[in-house]
């Protein structure tokens, strides 16, 4: 059978013309051969940092009424812009807490021509509040809304600055493994300590076009008494590579949830010393200490291929159980729409004030980008470890409130791929992502605690893991 193929296809090939053939055999001198048009990138930021001025300005992430006094380092909006063929695709990051989805659905219709944006966020917790938890008490919405407006535009801005400097690269990938700047803060202890980096060449020259690193921690070493504006050590991340590699960085946060922290990791200075949380100083040396493993997985770089560029994207509702977003919600300091759960995942009626006595939901948005060899999973919110590796909890801890719940389907098991990472916080930010056998809220509580563990009460509840991570495998499988 294989030689009647053949024979089927030689025909076909000596019937082109010999005016196509001359420029084919032009494009194959030119070693485009295997890989079609070549892929272009782009980078570029802009600046999102608030004003300090007669508004406040109150930082996000610890606890409420934390007005900023001071700008310790710029924020920024940071974009890379892929374009293969007609194909464009956007990803960018922001050092912010977190943007809400309605926020993701505006910038994108101001780039109509683009395939995908996607929009993530760092989870600094020196940014301001972007999504009106954080204000002077928790009945007080700590947001600008005309702040939020200008990051619309400065996303929109950083997106068309990248592309506009689009060109031609190639593109290796490195992983390593960085436990030691991690800490896990909550039980069962599953740490996410892969990072990932890529570096985009000028095909011509061989030199950095950009690096994207991608890793999975809480950006929150200057802690809950800091009071100056700063993207933690993504900040010092972003500069130390800037500098040594001679081009721009975009950052990516992964997996945060589980709790994935700055917090308590170890960190010394050149001399030894023990640096304390809280201090520039170790958020600081924690950012140079990851550009430099960044760099060590760039030292043992694998050929990646880019292209060709697609996405598979799909708006879901998730049930909002957090007693705590209601009350935020009516009060209006939770500013978003709110939607009446049909007990189905896909579709969902607005809900209006009249109907806060009834299950609500949240819209947000899963995807699945293919970037030739590489996977990317699009979550939108702070994803638990043994979500992503498939390192549920089994048999599950008697204390735990739903010991029966199935396991969720893990995110990196449904990825076909040689190469992966994933993009949390993705064009939203709806809490923390917890495996519905290892929620604890009620007593007994798990592992003979006296006390629950610190997470749910960001969550927006136990069925946001299994709604999630089910239609994510729908999603990359095809199924509806
Ligand atoms: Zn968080």
């Amino acid at each position: 059978m294989e030689g009647r193929r053949d024979g089927d296809w030689r025909p076909a090939v000596g019937r082109l013309p010999t005016a196509l053939l001359v420029p084919l055999s032009l494009w194959l001198a030119a070693g485009f051969a295997s890989a079609g048009p070549p892929l272009h990138a782009g980078f570029a930021e802009t600046d999102i940092t608030p004003k300090l001025g007669p508004k406040p300005v109150y930082l996000a992430g610890f606890g409420p009424n934390r007005p900023a006094t001071a700008i310790h380092d710029a924020l920024k909006a940071r974009a890379v812009v892929f374009r293969h063929a007609d194909t464009r695709m956007a990803l960018v990051s922001l050092d912010l807490v977190g943007f809400f989805f309605d926020h993701i659905v505006r910038v994108r219709a101001h780039l109509p021509e683009f395939a995908y944006v996607l929009v993530s966020s760092t989870h600094t917790h020196s940014g301001p509040d972007t999504l009106g938890l954080w204000g002077p008490n928790p009945l007080r919405r700590g947001v600008d809304d005309d702040y939020l407006a200008w990051v619309e535009k400065q996303v929109v801005a950083a997106v068309r600055a990248a592309e506009a400097v689009a060109r031609p690269v190639t593109a290796v990938l490195g992983t390593v493994r960085v436990p030691e700047l991690l800490h896990d803060a909550r039980e069962p202890l599953v740490k996410h300590d892969e990072l990932v980096a890529i570096q985009l060449n000028d095909p011509a020259s061989g030199k950095p076009a950009g690096i994207i690193v991608q890793w999975n921690c809480h950006p929150e070493t200057l802690g809950p008494k800091n009071t100056a504006l700063s993207g933690d050590f993504v900040s010092s991340t972003v500069a130390e590579l800037r500098q040594r590699r001679g081009c721009p960085v975009v950052y990516l946060t992964g997996t945060v949830g589980g709790l994935m922290t700055s917090l308590h990791v170890p960190i010394r200075d050149e001399a030894g010393a023990e640096l304390a949380d809280g201090t520039v100083a170790k958020t600081e040396r924690y950012g140079r200490l990851l550009a430099r493993r960044a760099e060590e997985a760039l030292a043992r770089p694998q050929p990646l291929t880019l292209a060709p560029l697609s996405v598979r994207r799909r708006e879901l509702f998730v049930p909002l159980d957090n007693k705590l977003y209601l009350l935020a919600w009516q009060a209006g300091v939770l500013r978003r729409p709110a939607f009446v759960w049909s007990g189905h995942a896909d579709r969902a009626e607005p809900a209006g004030a009249a109907d806060v006595a009834r299950p609500l939901c949240l819209k947000t948005e899963i995807a699945w980008l293919r970037l030739g060899q590489l996977d990317v999973a699009a979550i939108p919110g702070e994803i638990y470890p043994e979500l992503v590796l498939g390192k549920v909890q089994d048999p599950p801890d008697p204390g735990a409130d739903f010991p029966e719940a199935p396991i969720e389907p893990a995110i990196y098991a449904q990825l076909p791929g040689p190469h992966r990472m994933i993009v949390g916080l993705a064009n939203d930010e709806i809490g923390y992502i917890i495996p519905k056998r290892q929620w604890d809220q009620a007593a007994p509580y798990c592992y003979g605690r006296a006390k629950p563990q610190y997470g749910e009460s960001n969550s927006v509840g136990p069925e946001a893991a299994p709604v999630l991570c089910r239609a994510f495998r729908d999603l990359v499988k095809g199924r509806n």
